[in-house]
């Protein structure tokens, strides 16, 4: 599942938007909210929530198949 951006807590200052290795949130505007433009790319990689400097601001709805691989 994609990324969900809470716009109550984002600083718009685009780490997450930067780091992303899918450009998940490529299209976005410099100094704006991140835009999920292509959630299918996402693979939860959690780059952008362990970058973001600003907390609770992403969640990463990572999917059951995903944590089996993990565990
Ligand atoms: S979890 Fe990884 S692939 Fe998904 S949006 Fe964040 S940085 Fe991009
Ligand atoms: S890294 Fe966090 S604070 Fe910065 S733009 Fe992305 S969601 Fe907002």
């Amino acid at each position: 599942m994609p990324p969900i951006i809470n716009k109550e807590n984002c600083e718009k200052c685009g780490i997450c938007v930067e780091i992303c290795p899918e450009d998940v949130f490529l299209g976005t505007e410099n100094k704006d909210y991140p835009k999920v433009n292509y959630p299918d790319e996402c693979w939860h990689c959690s780059s952008c929530l362990l970058e973001c400097p600003s907390e609770d601001s992403i969640k990463l709805r990572i999917p059951i198949s995903r944590m089996l691989l993990k565990a």
